[in-house]
């Protein structure tokens, strides 16, 4: 085992000296992994969620620069505005239904009114599909400087519980209770699934960050597991670390985590994969995501609806374009992925007239759109 798990390592270690990028890897672990297949004329169909706010708009980016790129995909509209059965939020059946078919799905943001009593919509897409871990790489951009360099940081985050369960409740007025919830089952895919990435991308370290000394049991029972999967992949080293000791190590210098992989509870990724996209690009439109479960993985930026410019041809697509990449890989689309990849990079890389307002340039979004289409 040992010789297999290190030899796998070296491997992808090599292979990604080649690519040059574990922003989207092209070997992928072996839990969750696509096994769609391609219709009689040799396309796979993926449903696509286009979201609020900016969505359409960076929906179209990704539409137009596939179109061009010859990718062998036929988008097929997805409409999960929420309905409502027995009080719970869910999706449309249809929805729930062309996603199980195609087995992946790509996704814009989503905006979740507030106040409004109803369960987040993401929350209930990784629920309705188990969609266990989410997958947040952030990386520096060649050629374009931000506050750090060299940022390579790899975000593992608990995607259907934690502080996310949604179970609230008023004990007497002015009192309410929210509760997080850890469960073995939950806990053990996601450090699983964390382990046999961290192979994939031959990182050789797997951070478990947490907060146990205040959240005995539940971040216990998250670092016991982390503890206990430990023998069954020998080539990795697990560390634990304190939340605090995280936030203050990767903003001191991010560089400390170039070799690892972290993976934490669902709060805790959330507000550190915004960190760490604020320390590799200083704006969240540059950072992709991959919501991974066992069948079906639903890939989407990380960044929000954006409300604020919405609708101005303002948005930065780069985000769903490189969730789109991982997408490609994780469908085994490799080269489509790695020519749609360089393409958006050398755009950024290419100066401030090819950048949209968020990286401080002066391209819209379909400016920047025909621009990554001419680099293909
Ligand atoms: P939501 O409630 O949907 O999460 P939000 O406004 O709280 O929306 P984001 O949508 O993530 O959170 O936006 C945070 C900030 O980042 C905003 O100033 C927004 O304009 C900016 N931003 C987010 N995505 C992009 C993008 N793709 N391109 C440019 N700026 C973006």
């Amino acid at each position: 085992m040992l010789r297999n798990t290190a030899a796998i390592a070296q491997k992808n270690t090599t292979l990604l000296k080649i690519l040059g990028s574990t922003r989207s890897i092209s070997n992928q672990p072996t839990i969750g992994r696509f096994t769609g297949k391609t219709n009689s004329s040799g396309t796979y169909t993926v449903p696509f969620i286009e979201g609020d706010g900016v969505g359409p708009e960076i929906s179209k980016s990704v539409k137009d620069i596939f179109s061009a790129a010859n990718v062998p995909i036929q988008w097929q509209p997805c409409d999960v505005g929420p309905i409502f059965v027995n009080g719970l939020t869910t999706i449309p059946e249809p929805a729930v239904k062309a996603i199980k078919e195609s087995l992946v799905a790509l996704k814009g943001p989503l905006a979740t009114p507030v106040g409004k009593g109803h369960r987040s919509l993401n929350l209930t897409l990784r629920k309705t599909f188990d969609l266990f871990a989410n997958v947040r790489p952030a990386k520096s951009v060649p050629n374009y400087k931000s506050t750090y360099e060299n940022v390579d940081l790899v975000l593992i985050r608990e995607n259907t519980e934690g502080e996310y369960s949604g179970i609230e409740h008023i004990v007497t007025p002015g009192v309410v209770q929210s509760i997080k919830l850890i469960t073995r089952e939950a806990s053990e895919k996601v450090i699983r699934y964390a382990y046999e990435y961290a192979i994939a991308v031959g990182r050789p370290r797997l951070i478990v960050v947490h907060k146990s000394t205040i959240q005995r049991l539940g971040d216990g029972l998250f670092v016991q597991i982390a503890n206990e999967l430990q023998s069954e992949y020998p080539s990795i080293k697990l560390e634990t670390q304190i939340l605090d000791n995280t936030v203050l190590n990767v903003v001191s210098n991010p560089t400390l985590y170039k070799d690892a992989v972290s993976v934490c509870p669902n709060l805790y990724g959330d507000i550190l994969s915004d960190l760490n996209s604020g320390l590799s690009a200083g704006s969240l439109g540059l950072t992709p995501s991959a919501n991974i479960g066992d069948k079906v993985s639903i890939f989407e930026a990380v960044h929000g609806s954006a409300p604020d410019i919405a609708g101005q041809n303002k948005a930065n697509p780069t985000a769903l374009l490189l969730s789109s990449v991982m997408m490609l890989n994780h469908m085994g689309l490799e080269e489509h992925a790695s020519r749609i990849e360089n393409a958006v990079l050398s755009t950024i890389a290419s100066g401030p007239e090819s950048r949209t307002g968020d990286l401080g340039g002066s391209a819209t979004t379909s400016s920047f759109t025909e621009c990554v289409i001419k680099k293909l």
